[in-house]
């Protein structure tokens, strides 16, 4: 049976593979220290998971509405006001299963052949492929370390033509932890009503931001470019749900019709139980989120210390997020110690897995060559024992 063009125009995701892989060594009994997660390494909050336990023994266990109970719509609101300086009505809001299928809703409501879609590299791995999916032509923006991994106006007007359909805003972003302040996004902003496209926000990380970073949120900086915008968000990160399968987007209310009615036809509601856990999540108290921020600050300190430690590797200290993305290009060229030459990141990441024990993620998943990501939702034990490995790693290098 012939499979469609559509799906032999993407790849797997990249993240999940490797993490796949050294799940799989470590099933083998092999000590392998990941990198790879995209996930807090913390458990659910224990009052969220009351409130999903509650939601069982109360028969909580129904079909919902499409796009999310009331109470669930009604704390959201309150929290992109509170938050964010946004105000929507619930007509306004959708609930799916993850900020992955958010994303994948819009795409599917807004994008089409002949459209472009800008997107700045490095990249969540998951943007290109949606665009993709949906028969649009995805249009990269690169960024590198030097200007902190992040669009400068003028590249962004640049890149602009009479097809550009969407650009998508990621701050604080994965895979680099950059986070763009309200100046920068100021400027961005002009030019998307300039030129009247559509900005796709994707805020997921919001809270996990450091050193007193304050998040922005794009459309709350006008009306006019509020109107252009959907902002997209989630429980996964912030509230270590990645399991329970809840994001959420907050736009114009024709576009969130649109996408409620794909929605419709394709997933219905979210998980009820799930729902219910995330009125917790959003309304209870967040002691936990604060904990887990401080922690990851921590170990952000000394993962960027140890990597810029290391001779031929250069890391920046990611304003947000739970990761770093060190340039590691002035390894190219070296020899492994079995004489294999080391071309590229992904060549780096396998040495550094096969022969040293140690997941990262190689950086042209991202759209970003020279560099490799690695995420530090785990243990500083395993920070410490990992980056011993890499540093082993790269000082046998010839
Ligand atoms: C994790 C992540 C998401 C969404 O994850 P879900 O688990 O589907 O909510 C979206 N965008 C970025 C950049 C992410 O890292």
């Amino acid at each position: 049976m012939k499979l469609t063009q559509r799906v032999q125009r993407i790849k797997p995701s990249p993240t999940l593979a490797i993490d796949a892989k050294a799940k799989a060594l470590k099933a083998q009994g092999i000590d392998v220290v990941g990198f790879g997660a995209g996930e807090p390494d913390f458990d659910t909050p224990e009052n969220i998971k009351r409130a999903a336990i509650l939601a069982i023994e109360n028969g909580f266990t129904k079909y919902t509405a499409v796009g999310g109970i009331d109470a669930l719509k009604d704390v959201l609101i309150e929290k992109l006001k509170k938050d964010n300086g946004l105000t929507y009505s619930r007509e306004e809001i959708l609930v799916s299963c993850g900020g992955k299928h958010s994303l994948y809703n819009i795409a599917q409501a807004l994008f089409e052949a002949g459209d472009e879609v800008i997107i700045p590299a490095p990249y969540w791995v998951s943007y290109p492929d949606q665009v993709l999916l949906n028969d649009a032509k995805p249009v990269i923006l690169e960024t590198t370390d030097k200007t902190g991994f992040k669009v400068l106006p003028q590249q962004l007007e640049k890149a602009i033509t009479p097809k550009t359909k969407a650009f998508i805003l990621n701050s604080p972003s994965n895979p680099t932890g950059a986070a763009y302040t309200k100046e920068e996004q100021e400027k961005l902003a002009a030019i998307i009503v300039k030129h009247g496209i559509l900005c796709i926000s994707d805020e997921i990380y919001e809270k996990v931001v450091y050193d007193g970073f304050r998040h922005v949120s794009i459309a709350s900086l006008g009306e006019e470019i509020k109107k252009l915008t959907i902002t997209v968000n989630g429980a996964s990160k912030v509230y270590s749900m990645t399991g329970w399968r809840m994001g959420f987007s907050a736009g114009p209310k024709e576009w969130i019709s649109a996408m409620t009615k794909i929605q419709g036809q394709v997933t219905s509601n979210i998980n009820s139980i799930t729902q219910k856990a995330c009125v917790e999540a959003y309304q209870g108290p967040q002691d936990a989120v604060v904990k887990m921020v401080s922690e990851f600050g921590r170990r952000r300190d000394t993962i960027v210390g140890r990597l810029n430690a290391i001779p031929g590797v250069t890391c920046l200290k990611p304003k947000g997020a739970f990761y770093v993305f060190p340039n590691i290009s002035s390894l190219f060229g070296k020899k492994t110690p079995a004489g294999k030459k080391i071309i590229n990141s992904a060549e780096f990441a396998s040495y550094l897995l096969e022969n040293h024990k140690v997941a990262v993620v190689s950086g042209e998943g991202f759209g970003a060559e020279g560099f490799i990501r690695l995420s530090y939702a785990t243990s500083m034990e395993n920070i410490q024992k990992g980056l011993d490995r890499i540093e082993e790693a790269a000082k046998k290098l010839m």
